[in-house]
């Protein structure tokens, strides 16, 4: 048995080269191939037109170990995959009466008639393996030649049929041939950002080739996805662990709150760990905060409720926020800040009261206090603190969004003696 380093995916179909359908095939493939560590350096789509799909196929062939082709295995005319495909590997087609049969029982259970082009669907190049089709008619195959170690593999286009026939059949297929699998986590990061993790990690980085790190920002937070690559998953778990090690060591450490996780679900974690619950008084989130804990399953173990305190006469009324702060520093302030979350915490009898109240536009910035300036409060048992912020003016929802996750940040903090700590367990 050849083993498979390298592939390229083929997509049939003029539709997708036109953009009325969206190649989501490949996507999903791409991803899968990545994990079994199958690496891929081109990829491809032609129309419904035998000439370039042979070309194509050919001169993917002499790049890469394996092509996976999608698509045109219908039983009208123009449908030309398999045809073509085994014609550049040399085979004949011919009946395979297994599939015959499948086709035939589906149109059954359909209660319908099969029609004499159906028989097209089970024809099969010779030597193939065919790949049952559980939820359509065309069958898959794979077609190994010996001599040379190339392998093509053909799905059916409907992305649900290639779905499933690529977990049940091409999946078991491609481990047998697998040289080693790639493993990745990736650590989530607040209060650093992308350029300045690059900047604090760049010689580590450079230095590691396997498993590799890599910085990326997403939806306001950065991610550094530690890949490695290894005969086993287990194996590749423990070199991503060993790295991860060295990184929560450096100075990046502190600002990592876990893996593969959001804050939210890993405040919700924390807070179940140590039997507390949370509250929180939102004034320019309107909500969103409570929603985005509320988003966690199980969040009731720790989360009875807040309040949207979005005028001052609710600030003042059900927070006992006073009306001297609010006459003195205004809404929009630490001081304010400081007494809805203390205000919170004791109306809803929680552990933790956290409270946001700032400037998210686009109107109501002043030059002391621009759009962007948001408070975070934070009260416990211990006493009151505030965090003050200035995100970036890049619209209503973002500033709202950003102050959540500080708010959230803030909130784990609190919770965990060490984040550090925290972000070694994989399991929230
Ligand atoms: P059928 O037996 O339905 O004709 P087929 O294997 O011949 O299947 P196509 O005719 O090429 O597949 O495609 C059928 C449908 O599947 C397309 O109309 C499209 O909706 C979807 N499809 C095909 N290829 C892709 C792709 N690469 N990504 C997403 N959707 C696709």
């Amino acid at each position: 048995m050849n083993v498979i380093k390298t592939a390229e995916i083929l997509c049939v179909g003029t539709e997708i080269l036109i953009g009325e359908i969206v190649n989501t095939n490949a996507a999903y493939i791409s991803s899968r191939l990545a994990e079994m560590g199958i690496s891929q350096y081109h990829q491809g789509v032609v129309g419904d037109n035998p000439e370039r799909l042979r070309a194509f196929l050919t001169s993917a062939l002499s790049r890469c170990d394996l092509v996976i082709l999608t698509g045109g295995l219908g039983p009208t005319y123009d449908d030309l995959t398999k045809e073509t495909v085994a014609d550049v590997m040399g085979r004949k087609l011919e009946l395979d009466p297994r599939s015959l049969e499948r086709v035939k029982s589906y149109f059954d259970r359909l209660g319908r008639k099969m029609t004499d082009n159906n028989i097209k669907q089970a024809m099969m190049p010779q030597g193939c393996e065919v790949f049952d089709n559980d939820v359509g008619t065309a069958p898959g195959c794979a077609i190994e030649d010996g001599e040379s170690g190339k392998c093509v593999i053909i799905l059916p286009g409907p992305p649900r049929e290639m779905k499933d026939m690529f977990e049940k059949k091409v999946a078991p297929f491609l481990e047998k041939r697998r040289e080693y699998v790639l493993y990745s986590e990736s650590l989530n990061i607040f209060g650093m950002g992308e350029s300045a993790v690059e900047d604090a990690l760049r010689e580590f980085m450079e230095a590691s080739e396997n498993p590799t790190v890599a910085p990326y920002a997403i939806d306001g937070e950065c991610r550094l996805r530690v890949t490695a690559r290894a005969k086993s998953r287990e194996e590749g778990r423990e070199k991503v662990k060993e790295t991860e090690k060295k990184i929560l060591e450096s100075s990046v450490g502190p600002y990592v709150y876990g893996v593969d996780t959001t804050l939210e679900k890993t405040l919700v974690s924390l807070l179940r760990d140590k039997n507390m619950t949370v509250t929180f008084a939102e004034s320019c989130t309107g909500g969103l905060l409570a929603g985005r804990l509320t988003s966690v399953p199980g969040a009731s173990d720790v989360f009875d409720g807040g309040v949207v305190s979005y005028a001052e006469r609710v600030k003042h009324d059900f927070l006992g926020v006073k009306s001297e702060t609010l006459e003195k520093y205004g809404a929009v302030s630490a001081e304010c800040a400081v007494e809805m979350a203390k205000g919170v915490r004791m109306f809803v009898g929680a552990d933790l009261g956290v409270s946001v109240t700032g400037l998210a536009g686009p109107g109501g910035g002043t030059e002391e206090k621009p759009v962007g300036t948001v408070f975070i409060g934070v009260s416990d048992k211990s006493g009151e603190r505030a965090v003050e912020l200035h995100i970036r003016d890049n619209g209503r929802e973002y500033v709202r969004n950003i102050a959540v996750k500080n708010a959230l940040f803030e909130a784990v903090k609190n919770v965990g003696e060490s984040v550090c700590t925290r972000s070694r367990g994989d399991d929230h």
